[in-house]
């Protein structure tokens, strides 16, 4: 018995080294084809940097295979080269017009700084495959998620950190904007610029991520030390402390002019603008770390995942947004909008003078009301605005008070007509109930002017 296990286990021993010698043999290029496929930790399975090609590919596969969670959103203005900027948004039910608040999170301000897209796209793909986690559940149900991995299209194509006109997208927004030699002619020149601008506008982000390579910092505003801190000091260094700690003990939260100062940066305007949270989330491997996709993006995505999750859940919370509730007649759109003044920092302007640039703010968004019982629920930001340190007349920097500006609601028939409108002052984690019973009595009755 042992002795015919032995021979058995001879053959066995020639057989593999038989397949073995044929397999080395065999020539390389079938050796390479039929090499096992190795697939990252990443969501997507990814081991190398995608191509833009790939990012259209998969931002229309996760719409096409997900159409109940996922859709496309184009943004308004093509690159100064004329390619389109693409995103998606991503919730339960996401085609509905639902009044969830919003996380905006975006890559590639800097189009050399791959890994920002690849963790931004990563956490999209994440989100949508695994929707039915319990923890990702609740936040679909609660929140919605918007995503534009490259929002710098040319600089990503050309490897290049400045858009195609020169300019660096991350210094022409023009909130406290100067004219150094990259923020571009004037502020908001550049339309991928002012794409983020438009994004922003026109939907309730209550939390607002942009991220970069290569530091270990977790950004929040003011830009600049004459600024001074800003109204929701405490509130940004909350958040950026718990981001910053899942990326790793060595990353740093803290306000960006304290790491360094600079101008005409998204979140500086973001917040100022919208009052949702801001940051800048920078992401690079610990000193002395060869910087591979492997360091840079499987390496620093699970803290990257823990990161956004928080700020996701920050969006999701009602104590840091303002909830807007009442009943409309079903089919009904509502809108909340408001437009005000911002202004650069003071600059030497063409005719000699030295004073700022005022450019106009306008946020709206709308809900349809879609519950047959009419009745809604809203998630806006704050219509207490803080007071920016950049003015009509120059820097005030400190400031600690809100204006009081009211959102202007209107309930609106589904052609456009304005059925009812009334003011709304809301401040931070309240909750208010609108009268819309003038819209209600109305909504279905022609108008008809008086005899
Ligand atoms: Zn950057």
């Amino acid at each position: 018995m042992i002795g015919t296990r032995s021979a058995t286990r001879q053959l066995w021993i020639v057989g593999v080294a038989v397949s073995l010698i044929s397999a080395w043999l065999a020539s390389p290029a079938t050796a390479a084809d039929e090499a096992p496929v190795t697939h990252s930790t990443l969501p997507s399975g990814n081991d190398d940097y995608r191509t833009f090609a790939a990012y259209e590919a998969d931002l229309a596969e996760l719409v096409a295979n997900h159409p109940d969670l996922v859709k496309p959103l184009t943004l308004p203005y093509e690159t100064s080269s004329g390619r389109d900027v693409q995103g998606i948004e991503i919730s339960r039910d996401v085609q509905a017009d639902d009044g969830k608040p919003v996380f905006v999170t975006v890559g590639m301000h800097h189009g050399n700084e791959r890994p920002s897209g690849e963790l931004t796209m990563e956490f999209a793909t994440d989100v949508v495959e695994n929707a039915g986690d319990p923890r990702l559940s609740r936040l679909l149900d609660n929140a919605r998620l918007v995503v534009v991995p490259v929002v710098n299209v040319d600089g990503f194509v050309r490897n290049r950190r400045q858009t195609d006109t020169n300019v660096d997208m991350n210094r022409n927004y023009g909130f406290g904007w100067l004219p150094i030699s990259t923020g571009g002619p004037a502020p908001w020149s550049e339309p991928e610029t002012r794409n983020i601008q438009w994004l922003l506008s026109t939907r309730q982000a209550t939390t607002f991520v942009t991220q970069h390579t290569c530091l270990q910092v977790v950004l929040y505003p003011p830009l600049q030390l004459e600024a001074g801190p800003t109204q929701d000091v405490a509130r940004f260094e909350d958040l950026a402390t718990r981001m910053a700690a899942h990326y790793g003990p060595s990353y740093i939260p803290r306000d960006s002019a304290h790491d360094y100062e600079t101008t005409g940066e998204a979140i500086d305007w973001a917040y100022f603008a919208t009052r949702g949270l801001a940051f800048t989330a920078e992401t690079c491997p610990d000193e002395g770390v060869e910087r591979t996709f492997e360091t840079q993006v499987v390496d620093t995505y699970a803290g990257h995942r823990a990161a956004m999750l928080e700020a996701f859940e920050n969006t999701a919370d009602p104590d840091q947004h303002a909830t807007i509730r009442g009943k409309a007649p079903k089919n009904a759109v509502l809108r909340v909008s408001r437009s005000f003044d911002m202004y650069t920092h003071p600059y030497a302007q063409p005719d000699g003078s030295t004073r700022p640039s005022s450019f106009p703010t306008t946020l709206t968004s709308d809900l349809e009301v879609s519950n047959k019982n009419g009745k809604f629920r809203w998630a806006v930001n704050p219509s207490e605005r803080p007071i920016p340190p950049y003015q009509h007349d120059g820097v005030h920097g400190n400031q600690t008070g809100f204006y009081t500006e009211p959102w202007i609601l209107t309930c609106e028939r589904p052609d456009g007509t304005v059925v009812q409108e009334q003011p709304v002052n809301i401040d931070l984690g309240e909750t208010t109930t609108v009268d819309l019973t003038e819209c209600r009595r109305r909504f279905h009755r022609p108008d008809r002017s008086t005899p």
